[in-house]
């Protein structure tokens, strides 16, 4: 078979521990024997981060900008231990963090459905994406604790020296707590951008849920946002596409979603998004069992998987004993960055090769098939445990019979 070739690269950003090393094997045995994989290589791994003082990281987010996809392994985000472990110059901060703030954009986390792996709400029978809005809110708060009575006030001073707004906050007659949040326009427009953008890119129906009956200023700036941008520049483009836009009460979306078949997503605020995110992934099975991609309004995609770098199979592995390491979620980080390599270059053939890939995957498992995570949640019978290797394998023999 002739290998497909790709006009323009992708940005490939390798990573740590026991999902840097599953990166190797899926190039290996699922990409490179059907690809000439054209892609413009960053090694994100934390010793040549050190080595670089992080400018690696930034020039893969400048070389996001130019080619537009660019697929991501996991990345250590150094603490303390990890200082010493790796002798570091400094306590870089997260590559995530780094690349997002450059990119302007919203995180969107999909779980991956397959037969035998069955989420605990019964209804759900398609993947529920979670979009969480990724600045400001409690997450750059600040707070205050009162220790006796007396008033706090909100004072909002003009630069230009224009009149002061004072708001009282409460007067308390004894101790107590208080808190200061915000948000701002700009944030919350490109946060609707990136999720209309996204529901088009999916084909998808676009939920979006605060608590604005109560929160009728604060909240109520996101609902409006949302609303001036969906009527001025996105309802013609979700109507020819035959998608819907629907804003709720976060109260009705929770109760909606129990009750839904899933398909959509599911825009929050940043708490929200945090909270929902945990619980709509544990419900759906495994952390690894779930994708990520970062979308930028300006049109840029970052695809990843949500999990982190598997640290306690990497010593074992460092140790030479077996791993069962689940290389799912990578693998479709790379379909999701071939898939729109693909459709942004017009290259069919890339497209339908990301497709077989994942179906491919999914298959084997449906088989029975399966890394040992999967192998203690499945609803299968008598599962077939493999290792990292096998498991890799395995959906490579599957992909050779379908093309
Ligand atoms: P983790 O790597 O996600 O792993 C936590 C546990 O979840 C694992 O020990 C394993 O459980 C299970 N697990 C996760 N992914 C799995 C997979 N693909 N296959 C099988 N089991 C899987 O989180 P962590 O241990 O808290 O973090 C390790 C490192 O990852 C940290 O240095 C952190 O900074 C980094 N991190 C990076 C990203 C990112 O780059 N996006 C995200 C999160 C964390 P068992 O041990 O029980 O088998
Ligand atoms: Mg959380």
């Amino acid at each position: 078979m002739k290998k497909i070739t790709m006009q323009t690269p992708l940005v490939e950003m390798d990573g740590d521990e026991m999902t840097r090393i599953l990166w190797t094997m899926i190039k290996e045995e699922l990409l490179t024997p059907y690809i000439d994989l054209n892609t413009e290589y960053y090694d994100l791994g934390l010793e040549h981060r050190n080595e670089t003082d992080d400018q690696v990281t930034v020039d893969s987010a400048k070389a996001t900008m130019k080619y537009k996809v660019a697929v991501k392994c996991a990345t250590i985000t150094p603490n303390a231990a990890r200082m010493t472990e790796y002798d570091l110059k400094e306590m870089w901060k997260s590559p995530n963090g780094t690349i997002r703030a450059m990119l302007d954009g919203t995180v969107f986390r999909t779980p991956i459905v397959v037969n035998g792996i069955e989420p605990c709400v019964k209804n759900w029978k398609k993947p529920i994406t979670i979009a969480r809005h990724a600045y400001g809110d409690v997450y750059r708060n600040v707070e205050m604790e009162i220790p006796s009575a007396g008033d706090v006030k909100l004072v909002y001073a003009p630069e230009d020296g224009s009149g002061e707004q004072t708001l009282l906050v409460h007067h308390f007659d004894g101790s107590g707590v208080v808190q200061g949040q915000h948000n701002i326009d700009a944030s919350i427009k490109s946060f609707a951008a990136s999720c209309f953008e996204f529901a088009l890119d999916m084909k998808q129906d676009l939920w979006f849920a605060t608590k604005d009956t109560i929160s009728k200023k604060y909240d109520h700036r996101f609902k409006d946002i949302f609303q001036d941008l969906y009527d001025n520049t996105y309802k013609t483009k979700f109507e020819e596409l035959g998608i819907t836009y629907f804003y709720t009460l976060i109260d009705d979306a929770v109760a909606r979603i129990m009750k839904a078949e899933g398909g959509f997503i599911w825009a929050l605020k940043n708490y929200d998004g945090d909270v929902m995110s945990d619980m709509v992934s544990s419900a759906f099975g495994s952390l690894a069992m779930m994708t990520s991609v970062l979308v930028s309004p300006h049109g840029y995609y970052e695809y990843e998987a949500a999990h982190g770098t598997v640290q306690r199979h990497y010593y074992k592995h460092l140790k030479g004993e077996e791993t069962s390491t689940n290389s799912v979620a990578t693998i479709f980080a790379w379909t999701g960055a071939l898939r729109k390599r693909g459709e942004l270059d017009n290259n069919q053939e890339l497209m339908d090769f990301a497709d077989k890939l994942e179906k491919a995957t999914l298959e084997t498992i449906e088989s029975g098939k399966m890394t040992k995570d999967l192998a203690l949640i499945t609803s299968l019978s008598n599962p077939t445990v493999l290792n990292s290797k096998e498991f890799i394998q395995a959906i490579r023999e599957k992909l050779d019979t379908m093309l």
